[in-house]
């Protein structure tokens, strides 16, 4: 007689949160099958950073150094007072060596990692082109609803994990209510590595650089081929306007100074794109064999890197607690997940993004003198770090 764990758990959505969960429910001998609507692997700039607490994953499923190889590594973090070029506070990764064997984190862009974590798992496990159209779950198995080239059919799981993005089929099927945060509009671009070149004489950038201008800031990193920088939209500018050619151009000026921004080629810039985030999280990550991880759970400002992180943690937990199979540990990862979202991650994203954001001249100073303690205190500057790499989760 066949038993319901005889069938695959069922992941709508190859994306570095899906393909994380089948890697860990590979590794644990747990059939899995990943179903995307895409033809392939999605390629336009997206996440950047992997964090301390993600490396350590990525070692135990077999794939770090594959990624490593792909990689950037930041060994240190700076923050500047970008109006009078003054270093704030460089944080050296080694003050976590104790608390992680990965103290550093990687720069490489989010379909690299998709292509690693694809390329370790069994053959056939993702199916391109699937689109996950409806469900129906029992508390034994769920049937999915999956159209392919036009034609319908019905796939029976142990379980259904929507992994399916920010606009996820599988929570607007289960209508699960969703926590509000707040909301802003951001700008990545990518830029030639010769950018650098433009900055006033002795200013040199290290990989990882939070760049207070005034009212406005940049992030900037390093990435293996290019530079990422990372802009707020202000309030009332439509994507369409962020994203011209005079908007950037402004942008970049004011980090670059007039006089590199004379002689800057400005088609050095490969690509541009707004991404607009409304902090949130579903009220509870699972229905029964349903469950959702990823921005198909919960959205976070991407100032501090840690969204994607975050999903990719979600995916660990959860292969863990499928694992065990029992319905307490499948509720607590539910009700811990839910929590270090909400209480970590969107609030440390919150942070960040305060900290970057300070208007008027005390909000600055405050900020300031904050990132200087950073700088002067070696026990201060641990924790701020462990709580960046979400060692602290
Ligand atoms: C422009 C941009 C910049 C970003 N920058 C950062 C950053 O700097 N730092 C950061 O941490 N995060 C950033 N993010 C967010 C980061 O990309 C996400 O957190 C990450 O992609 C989440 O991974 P995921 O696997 O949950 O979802 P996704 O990567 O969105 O993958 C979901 C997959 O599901 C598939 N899918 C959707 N619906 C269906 C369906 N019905 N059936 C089957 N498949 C389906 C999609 O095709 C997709 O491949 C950025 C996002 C964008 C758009």
């Amino acid at each position: 007689m066949s038993s319901s764990t005889d069938h695959p758990v069922i992941i709508a959505g190859a994306g570095p949160v899906g393909l994380s969960l089948a890697l860990a429910l590979q590794r644990r001998g747990i059939p899995a099958v990943v179903l995307d609507v895409r033809p392939e692997i999605a390629r336009d700039p997206r996440a950047t950073t992997v964090q301390p607490r993600t490396l350590e994953s990525l070692a135990e499923w077999g794939v770090l150094d594959a990624l490593a190889s792909r990689a950037t590594r930041v060994d240190t973090l700076q923050y500047w007072d970008w109006r009078n070029h003054s270093l704030l506070a460089e944080l050296s990764y080694g003050l976590i060596a104790s608390d992680t064997p990965y103290p550093f984190r990687l720069h490489v862009p989010q379909w690299e990692l998709c292509e690693v974590l694809a390329s370790r798992l069994d053959e056939g496990t993702v199916r391109w082109r699937h689109r996950v159209v409806d469900l129906e779950a029992d508390d034994e198995q769920v049937l999915v609803d999956v159209t392919h080239n036009g034609v319908r059919e019905t796939l029976r799981g142990q379980a259904l994990v929507g992994a399916d993005g920010v606009n996820s089929t599988v929570r607007r099927l289960l209508d699960l209510d969703l926590e509000l945060g707040e909301r802003d509009t951001f700008l990545t671009c990518e830029v030639d590595r010769s950018i650098a070149a433009c900055f006033p004489e002795g200013i040199e950038l290290g990989p990882c650089a939070h760049l207070f201008d005034g009212e406005s800031w940049a992030i900037w990193m390093q990435m293996p081929d290019c530079i990422r920088l990372l802009f707020h939209v202000p309030d009332g500018t439509s994507a369409q306007e962020a994203m011209t050619d005079r908007a950037v151009w402004r942008r970049t000026r004011a980090l670059i100074g007039e006089a590199g921004g004379e002689t800057y080629n400005f088609q050095l810039f490969r690509s541009r794109a707004t991404y607009h985030v409304q902090q949130r999280v579903v009220t509870a990550f699972r229905r029964g064999r349903v469950f959702l991880a990823g921005d198909a759970a919960h959205s976070a400002f991407p100032v501090g890197g840690m969204a994607m992180n975050a999903g990719i943690h979600d995916a660990e937990a959860l292969a863990a607690a499928l694992d065990d199979g029992s319905e307490a540990a499948l509720d607590a990862w539910s009700t811990i997940r839910h929590a270090i979202l909400r209480d970590e991650v969107m609030s440390e994203s919150s942070a960040a993004h305060r900290a970057l954001s300070a208007s008027g001249l005390i909000q600055r100073w405050l900020r300031n003198r904050q990132i200087g303690e950073l700088a002067s205190d070696p026990v201060v500057a641990r924790e701020h770090l462990k709580r960046l790499s979400m060692l602290a989760h």
